[in-house]
């Protein structure tokens, strides 16, 4: 940090309004004040992020901040005259800023420099990735305490007993598949971040790979009883630009969903139509559905509407952060509807390759 505010004082007419004129459009907030805080000069940032300032008007009105005001007396009163400070701001949109402090005196005025730095946005991707280990670990902990649980029980009480180890066993290779889908899904994500601004090139026909999702999930839906139906209205040629792999994971993830999440017995619709330039694709089931305060956050990494019954089903709530970052990827979009007890309906367009 330059330890000169007096060389402010130094420069020309002239400099000092280039110098204005450069922190107008700084995309940092900077506010100039004097001793006690009143506001006498400030850039377009500071305006805009705060509506409510205005000149002549004590900055503590609006940046309302123990923290603030005590490092503003910091600089004021120390010999440094210059004072950092990192705080939070809330209120609608919380803001975690960093605040740096210059004391100056120019022409026999005390001057307070201040200059916010939005950290709002770092300290998010901190907190998310820090959330994101603690969610891994314990998804990966729980199967695997029961697998260390049953080993031990295998080689003790249950060593002599075939019914018991049988049934033991079962359960411990459900919880070592709970875990390879897991690290499958987290594989998956990375993969997508990497590849999340770059839209796949290679033109692919959908109807293929739709169907092909569907009937690798047939057996699954034969257990409960469900019966899948298609209705797929546009061509076998029909084009979009993708990747293979990635749109089959989508269909395979919303359908196994739609059976997941509905009573035995029931039917999933995949219905699909182009329009104009965009193929509309609706995976539909009749199952237990989402209640509206749910559908905003399904896409959620780890997000599940309700634990008991997922764990029972055996998801982390992965799928469709999945499947979000797959079409996104694709320029398509993904719209969730749904009505609690009746069921859900996920669309999905995608452009259609012209060719
Ligand atoms: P999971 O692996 O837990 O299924 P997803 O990311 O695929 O995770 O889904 C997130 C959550 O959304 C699920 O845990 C479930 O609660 C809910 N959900 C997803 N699809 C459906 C559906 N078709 N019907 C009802 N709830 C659903």
């Amino acid at each position: 940090m330059p330890e000169a505010p007096s060389a402010i004082e130094e420069i020309s007419d002239s400099e000092n309004a280039a110098l204005a004129a450069a922190l107008r459009y700084e995309p940092d907030e900077v506010f100039v004040t004097d001793a006690t805080g009143v506001i006498v000069m400030m850039n377009e940032s500071a305006k805009k992020n705060f509506p409510r300032s205005t000149l002549k008007t004590p900055i503590f009105l609006f940046i309302r901040s123990p923290m603030f005001k005590k490092a503003f007396d910091t600089a004021l009163y120390s010999n440094a005259k210059i004072e950092k400070v990192k705080f939070v701001l809330r209120g609608e949109n919380e803001r975690h800023l960093e605040a740096v402090f210059i004391q100056t005196r120019t022409e026999g005025r005390d001057r307070m420099y201040i200059r916010l730095h939005d950290e709002t946005e770092r300290v998010r991707t901190e907190i998310a990735q820090r959330d994101f280990i603690a969610n891994v670990s314990h998804e990966l902990r729980t199967p695997l305490a029961s697998i260390a649980g049953f080993t031990e029980t295998l080689r003790g009480a249950a060593k002599d007993d075939p019914e018991a180890r049988e049934k033991f066993l079962e359960i411990m290779a459900t919880q070592a598949e709970r875990m390879n889908s897991l690290i499958l899904s987290l594989l998956s994500l990375s993969r997508l971040e990497l590849t999340r601004h770059t839209r796949p090139t290679t033109p692919i026909t959908p109807k293929t790979i739709i169907i092909q999702a569907t009937e690798a999930l047939l057996p699954i839906a034969a257990k409960k009883n469900i019966q899948i139906k298609t209705a797929l209205n546009f061509g076998d040629s029909l084009e979009i630009l993708g990747e293979k792999d990635e749109i089959f994971r989508v269909f395979q993830n919303l359908i196994e969903n739609a059976i997941k999440y509905s009573e035995p017995d029931k039917t999933v619709t995949v219905t699909g139509e182009a329009v104009d330039h965009e193929l509309r694709l609706i995976v539909k089931d009749e199952g237990f559905g989402i209640a509206p305060e749910h559908l905003p956050r399904l896409t959620e990494r780890f997000y599940r509407t309700d634990e008991a019954r997922n764990r029972a089903v055996g998801g982390a709530g992965l799928g469709l952060s999945i499947v979000a970052g797959i079409i996104y990827r694709h320029k398509g979009t993904l719209d969730i509807q749904s009505v609690e007890g009746e069921g859900s309906e996920f669309h999905v367009t995608f452009p259609i390759a012209e060719k």
